[in-house]
């Protein structure tokens, strides 16, 4: 009797205790947010284990058979399903199959394991559940960024390229032709700065809905970065041709858009064009020559929104500036250069007035390249900060020598372009040179083109009058052939001003030529300001520059640019 109670008692504990770990795993398996199954198949049983929102739990809790489970998922995922579920029909261990829910929003990952018994026949299963729609939400957004650009909508450059692949691949078996039209906002930079980037950034994105429209399966429309996109066009005929798209998208920025805050905004935008197979036969190639043509119609059209379709002549330009400017930078890095020195003489009585320090590059093979090749390049790169300050000091020491050997009162005038002014420590840098070389600032000459002023005319003029107080010259070169021209001299402390080459070419003839320069040497003269007459070539030109009232004579009539060696021999007859 003992013995049994004590048996009893003993199957009393176990049974506790196996409840207690029921209780237990049934908690891990709640806490997990998955669902198990476990299928005896020996006695036909289910059990379920584990939460699984996603399927109403009365038919889950309750299950009697697997099939039902092949009902609550999408149509096209039920064949597949009822496969894995009864994976022990195929002799398989384990599988896994994600399935869509009949919601078309919900995505469950089933996996399945049977167990097999010592005589190799299947005995358990066990069916995990798991929620997987979170994640599939996360790789279909990956997938989305890995195609789309999220601002616009629009594609993505990568897919762009490999979509415009497929248009390549089809125009060539079938003989057809692609366009490709680069479209870059113009002005958008000033945008930018002054409505702040969040404007900028609702402007992209409502230029960018907008140009969706034209997407089609023969045309693809791509935000490439910031404000440039860019579209493709199949077979472009009809309402898909070039100049109805250029001109559509034209009007439709001149009508503007507005905004959020209710402001409208109107743009233009410089559009290059080029076509397969005319201007290349990749599409990293077309999208390249598009950009470059798209340059040519910013340049040209002062950004006003100019449509350029693509021309060898503007490729074979832009490769040689690419050329020169990798060039330059060697140069730059080796400072292989050399000033060159054109004198300037007084008209009245021939006397030297002084020089004009001119760069000169020696290029492979000792040829010395012209800076007006050069010198835009540099002042587009960036490179004339390094060039304008080796000028300044070469040109000092250089007439440093000068000075010391031949004390032959002169004046040393040297180009300075806009962007040096730029440089917070351009004046102080100046001014150290001058001392370092013992040059009076009155002997030193600063030439300044017109088209200098178009930008920061403010921050520039406040350092030329710095400069000009400490008593170094001002020449404001080329006059004539800015985009402005009397209204700048207002304001401008101007010792000197050198008319430039072309109204010189014309004063041999009666004519226009001849009223403007006079009337510029009249008008120079009253204010109080020397004339140096530029590019002069014949002795004609000269003998009417003298008798106009021209101040000073620069070109070749009486001198080339020359090295400083010849500028040596010149000094020495001064003697
Ligand atoms: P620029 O300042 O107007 O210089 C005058 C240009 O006319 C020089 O060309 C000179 O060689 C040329 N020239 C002078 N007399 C005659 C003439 O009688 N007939 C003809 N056909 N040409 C004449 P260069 O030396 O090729 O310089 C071109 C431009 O490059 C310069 O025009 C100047 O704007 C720029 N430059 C030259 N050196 C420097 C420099 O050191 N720094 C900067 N920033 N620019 C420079
Ligand atoms: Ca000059
Ligand atoms: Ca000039």
């Amino acid at each position: 009797m003992d013995e049994l109670r004590y048996q009893l008692n003993l199957l009393k504990a176990m049974n506790q205790k196996l409840s207690g770990h029921e209780h237990m795993y049934r908690l891990i398996c709640d806490s997990l947010g998955d669902a198990f199954l476990y299928c005896s198949l020996e006695k036909g049983e289910i059990n379920v284990v584990g939460k699984l929102e996603a399927i109403d739990s009365y038919t889950f809790r309750d299950l009697k058979d697997l099939n039902i489970l092949c009902d609550v998922v999408a149509e096209e995922f039920s064949l597949p399903l009822r496969a894995l579920l009864f994976l022990e029909k195929e002799d398989e261990e384990r599988r896994s199959l994600d399935c869509k829910m009949k919601d078309d929003k919900t995505w469950l990952r089933f996996e399945a394991v049977v167990y097999y018994n010592k005589n190799g026949e299947p005995a358990d299963k066990v069916i995990k559940i798991e929620d997987i729609t979170k994640n599939m939400l996360r790789a279909e957004e990956m997938r989305y960024l890995a195609f789309y650009d999220p601002a616009t909508g629009l594609f993505n450059r990568n897919y762009f390229v490999s979509r415009l692949n497929e248009f390549l691949l089809k125009a060539e078996q079938e003989n057809d032709v692609v366009s490709v039209i680069f479209i870059d906002i113009d002005g958008f930079k000033n945008i930018n700065d002054g409505f702040g980037l969040l404007i900028g950034d609702e402007i992209v994105q409502q230029i960018g809905q907008y140009l969706n429209e034209f997407s089609s399966d023969k045309c693809l429309v791509s935000h490439l970065y910031t404000d440039v996109f860019c579209i493709a066009v199949y077979d472009p005929t009809k309402d898909r041709s070039i100049d109805f798209v250029t001109s559509t998208i034209n009007k439709r920025f001149a009508d503007g858009f507005v905004l959020s805050n209710g402001e409208r905004f109107t743009f233009t935008a410089s559009m290059g064009v080029a076509e397969y197979p005319e201007a290349a036969t990749s599409s990293i190639d077309l999208l390249n020559c598009a950009e470059i043509v798209m340059f040519k119609a910013k340049e040209n059209g002062r950004g006003a929104g100019m449509v350029q379709y693509f021309d060898a002549a503007i490729l074979q330009d832009f490769l040689k500036k690419a050329e020169i400017e990798n060039k330059l930078k060697d140069a730059v890095f080796r400072k292989n250069f050399e000033m060159y020195f054109q004198p300037q003489y007084f008209s009245d009585n021939e006397r030297l007035r002084g020089v004009e320090a001119l760069i000169r590059w020696k290029s492979d093979g000792g040829k010395m390249v012209s800076p007006s090749v050069f010198i835009p390049i540099a002042e587009k790169n960036g490179l004339i900060m390094e060039i304008g300050t080796w000028v300044l000091s070469e040109t000092l020491s250089i007439f440093k020598k000068w000075k010391d050997k031949y004390n032959y009162p002169m004046i040393m005038s040297v180009n300075i372009s806009a962007m040096q002014y730029k440089q917070d420590r351009f004046v102080n840098e100046l001014l150290d040179l001058l001392h370092k070389y013992d040059i009076k600032p009155e002997e030193l000459e600063l030439e300044i083109t017109e088209t200098l002023f178009i930008e920061d005319i403010e921050e520039v003029k406040e350092k030329l009058h710095i400069l000009r107080d400490y008593g170094v010259r001002i020449s404001l070169d080329d006059f004539g052939t800015g985009f402005s021209s009397l209204a700048y001299l207002q304001g401008l402390p101007i010792d000197t001003l050198k008319i430039d080459k072309s109204f010189i070419d014309n004063v041999g003839q009666e004519g226009s030529g001849r009223i403007i320069t006079e009337s510029i040497i009249q008008l120079v003269e009253r204010l109080g300001y020397e004339t140096v007459a530029e590019g002069v070539e014949t002795a004609e030109q000269y003998a009417y520059l003298k008798e106009a009232g021209c101040d000073i004579i620069q070109g070749y009539l009486l001198g080339k640019p020359m090295p400083e060696h010849e500028i040596d021999k010149l000094l020495i007859r001064l003697l």
